[in-house]
């Protein structure tokens, strides 16, 4: 097995030729975004980029491909991969989930819950395509031991939209919850600009926010407009499906192994020991441990930090191995986002690891998307294979913290600050 919080490696080093010196018109800057010598690893990590929208996104997954592209995947796996519709989103586009694998384990993987952070889908697609037709003993012992199920784009009117709300009114959420009439909207209500999209003409949720770890809740008025502190609401027909899916597969495998949210970050993070831009983050939920003893508020609820912990350890031992840069996401112990899906599954029982990959499409657009998307792949494989193995459970989450952490790298090539809480990121 591998062991977490291995010594790091010393191949890669910033040059003094290329760290801090900027790249394009000022708003592009390398901070020790050189390639990792003599590795696999596709290219180089792509410049910060702090100017939004000017990257083009067409090398991405739609929602048409996807549909195509999960058609293929069940003609060249002969059957290994399925898939089917679980839900529809508020402007009526199917929500798929894929399946392989038939072991007693189940691992559900979650990706474009955010429209505008589209490796994810890709990296599924990816890992898909692998699992169902890979020979390897190594793929097969997945394939034994764990049922990968994939939701490869769950905010499928955001994801056409390229932006991170979903496409839905208040006025729609009343139409369906009559029972909110007079309540004010939920906190998670997009109606502004945000992160360069114009939401006041088109407005939507933040779907990360309208999760409940009961997973029964019915909106009740009194908990409106809520706070992130708070549960959120299941509002939405996309989390909804999110939260069927996983009841349905709560019951049928006798509680959900393991689940994965797949995001994207700010362009600007780099590592706190290198300086270097890194590729992917990871991250256990944001539920302060405190609140889990007797008297907290989570104290009700099922604690599973430290397997979060474990698995996400998993996760970054196998970005780092494929010669990626991986790093702990900035993660205050107070941080407390309990309406996160992430969060929610947690409270049932389930370990849960979210993935940040640098850089959004209205920042990096495409840049890096290869990497990126190898990155991602290396690091749900070494997942699922230490789920397979049992080898996830020897690992010491005491050493979480031992990773190397997140900086913001400044546009002028400094990578000095130290991440701030990712508010509107996660
Ligand atoms: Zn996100």
């Amino acid at each position: 097995m591998r062991h977490a919080a291995r010594p790091r490696p010393a191949r890669r080093r910033a040059t003094d030729a290329l760290a801090g010196l900027p790249l394009v018109l000022g708003t592009v800057v390398a901070v020790g975004a050189t390639a990792p010598a003599a590795t696999a690893a596709a290219s180089s990590s792509p410049p910060c980029v702090t100017q939004v929208r000017d990257n083009p996104i067409t090398q991405f997954t739609d929602h048409a491909e996807l549909g195509r592209e999960l058609d293929r995947l069940v003609r060249v796996s002969e059957g290994r991969v399925t898939y089917r519709e679980v839900g529809r989103s508020n402007r009526d586009r199917e929500i798929w989930a894929a399946t392989v694998g038939t072991g007693d384990q189940v691992m559900l993987l979650n990706a474009e819950i955010h429209g505008n952070e589209k490796v994810g889908p890709d990296a599924l697609l990816r890992v898909l395509e692998w699992l169902g037709t890979s020979s390897s003993r190594e793929a097969q012992l997945i394939r034994d031991r764990v049922t990968v199920v994939a939701v490869p784009k769950l905010n499928a009117d955001g994801a056409e939209l390229d932006r991170r709300g979903n496409d839905r009114t208040w006025a729609e959420v009343v139409e369906d919850f009559p029972q909110l009439a007079t309540a004010a909207p939920a906190w998670n209500y997009i109606t502004r600009v945000q992160q360069g999209d114009d939401y006041t003409s088109r407005p939507g949720f933040d779907l990360n926010r309208d999760f409940h770890a009961d997973l029964d809740y019915v909106p009740d008025p009194a908990d409106l407009p809520g706070d992130g502190s708070q549960f959120g609401f299941f509002i939405s027909p996309e989390s909804q499906a999110l939260r069927d899916l996983y009841v349905e597969l709560d019951e049928q495998f006798d509680g959900v192994d393991g689940f994965l949210d797949i995001h994207h970050q700010g362009a600007c993070v780099a590592r706190d020991d290198t300086g270097e831009l890194i590729d992917v983050a990871v991250d256990y939920p944001p539920l302060p441990d405190w609140e889990f003893e007797e008297g907290g508020k989570y104290a009700p609820y099922e604690n599973a930090q430290d397997p979060s912990r474990q698995l996400a350890i998993s996760a970054f031992n196998g970005i780092e191995a494929a010669g990626y840069l991986g790093v702990r996401y900035g993660h205050a112990p107070e941080r407390d986002l309990p309406g996160q899906a992430r969060s929610a599954f947690a409270l049932n029982g389930t370990s849960t690891v979210l993935f940040e990959i640098r850089g959004q499409t209205q920042t990096l657009g495409q840049r890096g998307r290869e990497r990126f998307t190898r990155a991602t792949v290396a690091g749900v494989q070494q997942m699922l294979r230490d789920a397979a193995t049992g080898a996830v459970d020897r690992i010491d989450p005491s050493t979480y913290d031992s990773l190397p952490g997140s900086i913001t790298a400044t546009p002028e090539g400094r990578a000095t600050a130290l991440a701030a809480d990712p508010v509107e990121i996660d």
